[in-house]
């Protein structure tokens, strides 16, 4: 079968057999593609250091009759997120987008305002301050998925809550007024609801320069992961790792 050539977002290798690697590419081209490369621990040629997680790549490879994994032939590294120093803080991180990536899609099926948001937000974890990307990322990624309603009104009754306060509830999407919200909610500032409305109007460059603690939007990022959890019936790894750091 014809070799195909993508950029790809590498999000995981799996060791196989003794010198293989199983490898799961975000490619532009047509999603989310598992495939084995052959010998990956030996080929310094073909692999390098290409197939470090979330390493942004030109990917070769080809699909195989009656097999489910294509064959990875070989990948040139395009973007390193090893270029700089990796604290562990910033591989939780960066561990959490390809997470994201691996739960939320599905196999072979395109999807390029994903890739492009991964590209923009990876440029902006180089450094150390990854809260504000993280945060972007998340509610980029709940909201093309297709699970955040209208954050500005109650799913209940309509009403807006601008100015008002407003809840969220591990089994509901979307937002509560005081009167519809249920026992045991969790409330989202007004500060958190209105820097979500600025990342859904601007590109996650301009976000940058301004300090942003873990604190910030931390109700924002909770709402967002109990939403996708919720959506993807189960817990992400990197959701707890990121909470105890
Ligand atoms: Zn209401």
């Amino acid at each position: 079968m014809a070799l195909k050539e993508s950029e790809a977002i590498v999000l995981r290798t799996y060791p196989l057999r003794e010198a293989d690697l199983l490898v799961t590419l975000f490619t532009r081209l047509e999603g989310k593609v598992h495939a084995v490369a052959r010998s990956a621990k030996k080929s310094k040629r073909r692999f390098g250091g290409a197939l470090e997680p979330l390493t942004y790549v030109r990917a070769y490879y080809e699909d195989r009759e009656r097999q489910e994994l294509a064959r990875l032939d070989s990948c040139d590294v395009l973007e390193s997120p090893l270029a700089d120093e990796v604290s562990y803080s910033r591989a939780i991180a960066l561990e959490h987008v390809a997470e994201l990536l691996d739960e939320l899609l599905p196999d072979r099926e395109a999807n390029d305002a994903v890739f492009r948001l991964t590209l923009s937000v990876l440029a902006q974890m180089q450094h150390e301050a990854f809260w504000m990307p993280i945060t972007y990322f998340e509610l980029w990624m709940t909201r093309l998925m297709g699970y955040l309603p209208e954050l500005s009104e109650c799913i209940v009754c309509g009403r807006e809550l601008n100015g008002d306060r407003a809840f969220f509830h591990a089994l509901a999407d979307g937002l509560m007024c005081l009167d519809d919200k249920r026992l045991a909610s969790s409330e989202i500032s007004a500060e958190s609801r209105a820097i979500a409305a600025q990342m859904f109007r601007a590109p996650v460059e301009s976000f940058t320069g301004a300090s942003w603690p873990r604190s910030s939007a931390s109700d924002l990022r909770k709402f967002l992961l109990q939403t996708l959890q919720r959506h993807i019936e189960k817990k992400l790894v990197t959701a707890g790792m990121l909470e105890k750091m």
